[in-house]
């Protein structure tokens, strides 16, 4: 399949080339051309990452911060430059706000684990979006079980977007924190964080943002949104599996006890007492996923030098072309038509069930997700059980959504 050079606004967006550092999108299935539309669960990876990842193995590997030999030093500063790294691409003041974990579903249960303890007392009340991701419900779920806490739901409109009257009447004297996700992984509604801080800051509530949608698409600064923690995954931003984020505001971080025990976090032990180490270690136990995390500095450099922004504005219109390609086929409802919207469109074709429908676009090739995109109460929201999604990155291409269009409506004709 030809790929056409895109030109966005700003810049020439060589999409051949872009391609190109990606190996795996010339692999073909059932001997067609691979269409990989589900960047949503995981993105594929450039060249460059797997590259400076195997370099560390081969070369650099030693554990971190332990030793004083000259290899373990060396991977250490790889491992702090990405923390670095980190810190600079989400604009925290400090990299000893940038906490490493699996992913954004470990970041999260830290978050709910270690903050609870620190602030949360039974009666607390915590909000969540009705579009949260499971990763952000469960954990909270489990708070409510130990400690008797209260979850309160923010409803959204039908287009998928927050009903900002409604979360303000929300709050009382007990919110103590507002837990949203960014940008919703089924109906792409990019949500009003900043405005959202202001609300919960002026109720003298704290508020997490869930970023693992919104990270790999546009720039996401912490201090220019003023959220209290940030939470996303590598393998969503181009980087490898099982290293993820949590930054977190300083004076925050600092008060909350450590989530687990072991070697790397403690500062002194002794049988009767132990001393934690400082921020950001305090979180970070055990031997950390030091490869990965330079792997992930390696994606973030490769992002940036695309332009978060140019992505942002290719990944916009792609979304904006298949919102109206797919809208003409009959029997399609599209979930999530909100103004401020990003890179996922979410469907039903009539009564095909989206299993069916996803299996026999795969048979051509593509490349989607059906299910409930662990978020069952979205779907309650919208009364049905599942829906099918396609999920853009910033290697998409414009001939990648016609196949799609064009695969749906020879798989309707066959019902
Ligand atoms: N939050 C959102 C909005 C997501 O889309 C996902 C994954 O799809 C997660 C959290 C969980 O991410 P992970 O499985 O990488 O921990």
């Amino acid at each position: 399949m030809r790929h056409p050079t895109f030109l966005s606004l700003h810049t020439m967006f060589d999409i051949e080339k872009i391609r190109s550092d990606f190996p795996i999108l010339e692999r073909k299935v059932y001997d067609r051309p691979l269409v990989y539309l589900d960047n949503a669960a995981t993105t594929q990876k450039p060249r460059c990452v797997v590259d400076a990842m195997s370099e560390e193995y081969f070369s650099v590997n030693a554990n971190v911060h332990r030793g004083v030999h000259f290899l373990s030093q060396q991977a250490t500063d790889l491992h702090e430059a990405a923390r670095e790294r980190v810190a600079r691409f989400i604009g925290a003041a400090s990299s000893s706000e940038i906490v490493f974990t699996r992913g954004t579903t470990e970041s999260l249960n830290l978050v709910a684990s270690s903050f609870s303890e620190a602030f949360l007392r039974e009666g607390d009340e915590v909000l969540l979006t009705v579009m949260e991701h499971h990763s952000n419900i469960v954990p909270w779920q489990l708070v409510r079980e130990r400690k008797g806490i209260v979850l309160k739901v923010i409803p959204i409109n039908d287009a998928g977007e927050v009903d900002m009257e409604a979360y303000e009447k929300l709050f009382t004297p007990r919110t103590r924190l507002v837990a949203v996700t960014h940008v919703s992984n089924v109906l792409g509604t990019v949500n009003p964080v900043k405005q959202m801080a202001a609300v919960a800051h002026a109720h003298g509530a704290r508020i997490l943002v869930d970023g693992a949608q919104s990270v790999p698409h546009f720039p996401v600064n912490v201090q220019d949104i003023d959220c209290d923690f940030l939470t996303f995954s590598g393998h969503k931003v181009y980087g490898p599996t099982g290293i993820g984020v949590l930054y977190g505001k300083e004076e925050l971080l600092d008060r909350m006890p450590p989530y687990q025990g072991g070697g790397e976090m403690i500062s002194r032990v002794t049988f009767e007492h132990t001393t934690f180490e400082r921020l950001p270690f305090k979180f970070e136990a055990g031997t950390p996923d030091y490869v990965g995390a330079h792997g992930l500095g390696v994606a973030l450099d490769y992002v940036e030098q695309l332009g978060m922004e140019n992505i942002h504005l290719h990944e916009r219109e792609l979304t904006r072309y298949a919102m109206e390609q797919l809208s003409l086929i009959p029997g399609m409802r599209l979930f999530g038509t909100a103004a401020e919207k990003d890179a996922v469109v979410a469907f039903t074709v009539g009564d095909i069930h989206p299993l069916d429908l996803g299996t026999l676009l795969d048979r051509l090739g593509i490349a989607l997700r059906t299910g409930h995109h662990c978020a069952q109460p979205l779907m309650a929201r919208f009364g049905v059980e599942s829906m099918a999604r396609a999920s853009f990155a910033l290697y998409t291409t414009r001939a990648e959504i016609d196949a799609l269009v064009s695969a749906i409506d020879r798989v309707r004709k066959m019902f």
